[in-house]
């Protein structure tokens, strides 16, 4: 369910048609839904209600801090993958305590810092980490509250890239493994044991590898407490999918019923890691039509938008349904096109063969469920700046990251001092 819908003959975003916000603030840009984000919110925290939970939004999926903002309102805690997520979720006012920290590469600033904010759980994901958490923190003489994110070594059947549960895979520690770091952890100084997690991937589309994987987990709580840690937090993760070609993922009540079978004797805490599930369809790309190209009995809808704005078309082989902002009428006929960006790469498709449309240069497309893994990927790509995002709020919009311009992708820049600055147009500081 969203809030994206034609009206009058043209698509909308809640009240406001998605054509004023291109003719206000020029294209491609992101497009996101309060009314979608609440109600994905509503529909996976409330599947768990009377079920002691807590959920932290998995900022990666989607970092714009108005969006973290629209959820930290209704509750929400945050899952940050870096010092930048971090510094994000409490910039958007999630509270320190109900911030959880994963990752298989933190830093020691990192750490540091995450230290200093206090936040409420670290999940470990090797043995070393653990040892420097611990050095740092007993050198501050604060406490690491952690959980070991275990490897269920489960296949989360979907895409490659997007496993992260089975042995092979680079995240967590792998059972009995995980037991060894348990007991060095209930003796190093600065680290306190509160929970196990797990996370075995993303966009994954039926129960069964989560079952498999919380069944092995609710073990592996029972054995942590029988060799003594006082186990009272169970963090989940996040994964569940969402339909982008026609998938029927589980609902969240479903998914939830599943977990409250699975953990119904464990005594603990739930926590979940939300990402995709929440924002991915509650945001759309808007992107104009630059030209139509026929070549070789093929034809090309080359648009504003591309890889380095969405990327998950090149990087995963994703689909995403593409619709124009102008309804087509019933009887329209639609042809296959390729619908490509303007980038230096052949992978710059968005879509191979697609029906639409008759289209025109200048008509608006909307790539649809962008706000999940969509602006959080963009790049600086054949120097293109990253597109604006915007927030819908009923029947008014506000942008909430401008494009960036060009002078904001040079600014990072220097000329090495051996290159007499005469010579060049942009000069910083001397004459
Ligand atoms: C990416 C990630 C999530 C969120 O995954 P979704 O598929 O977007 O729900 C949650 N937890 C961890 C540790 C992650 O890396």
């Amino acid at each position: 369910m969203d809030h994206f819908a034609y009206r009058n003959g043209e698509l909308y975003a809640e009240d406001v048609p998605l054509s004023r916000i291109a003719a206000e603030i020029g294209t491609p840009f992101f497009c996101y839904s309060t009314a979608t984000l609440q109600h994905h919110y509503r529909v996976f925290t409330g599947a768990f209600s009377g079920v002691d939970a807590a959920f932290c939004y998995a900022v990666k999926a989607n970092a714009n801090l108005a969006v973290i903002r629209t959820l930290a309102e209704m509750g929400a805690g945050a899952d940050v993958v870096s010092a930048g997520e971090l510094e994000r979720a409490l910039a958007a006012g999630v509270a320190p305590a109900q911030i959880v920290f994963s990752g298989v590469g933190k830093s020691r600033e990192e750490l540091s810092h995450a230290l200093d904010k206090n936040i409420g759980q670290f999940n470990v994901e090797s043995s070393a980490e653990l040892d420097l958490l611990s050095d740092i923190a007993a050198s501050k003489g604060l406490t690491a509250q952690i959980a070991v994110r275990v490897n269920p070594d489960v296949d989360a059947d979907t895409h490659e890239k997007i496993s992260t549960g089975r042995h092979q895979d680079k995240f967590g520690i792998p059972w009995p493994a995980a037991r060894e770091d348990y007991a060095r952890a209930k003796v190093l100084p600065g680290i306190e044991v509160v929970g196990v997690a797990a996370h075995i991937g993303s966009q994954i589309t039926s129960l069964a590898p989560f079952d498999a994987a919380f069944t092995k987990i609710v073990g592996i709580v029972d054995q942590l407490r029988h060799d003594g840690h006082d186990i009272r937090r169970l963090d989940l993760g996040g994964g569940l999918g969402i339909p982008y070609e026609g998938e029927t993922p589980p609902t969240p009540s479903e998914y939830a019923e599943m977990v409250k079978r699975v953990t119904a004797a464990v005594d603990c805490e739930l926590v979940f890691e939300p990402g995709r599930v929440i924002v991915g369809n509650a945001g759309v790309l808007v992107s104009r039509v630059l030209y139509i190209k026929e070549s070789a009995g093929h034809t090309f809808t080359v648009l504003d938008a591309a890889m380095n704005d969405l990327l998950r078309p090149s990087l995963y082989d994703a689909h995403h349904a593409i619709v124009p902002v102008r309804e087509s009428a019933a009887d329209t006929d639609f042809h296959p096109t390729d619908i490509v960006g303007p980038i230096c790469e052949s992978g710059d498709v968005f879509a191979h063969g697609r029906p639409m449309p008759p289209l025109v240069t200048d008509d608006l497309l909307v790539i649809r469920t962008a706000g999940a893994y969509g602006a959080v990927m963009s790049s600086n790509y054949n120097s293109r700046p990253l597109a604006a995002e915007v927030l819908v709020n009923g029947d008014i919009f506000e942008i909430v990251r401008r494009h960036q311009t060009n002078e904001e992708m040079l600014a990072l820049e220097e000329m090495p001092s051996w290159f007499d600055d005469r010579n060049v147009s942009r000069t910083r500081g001397v004459a």
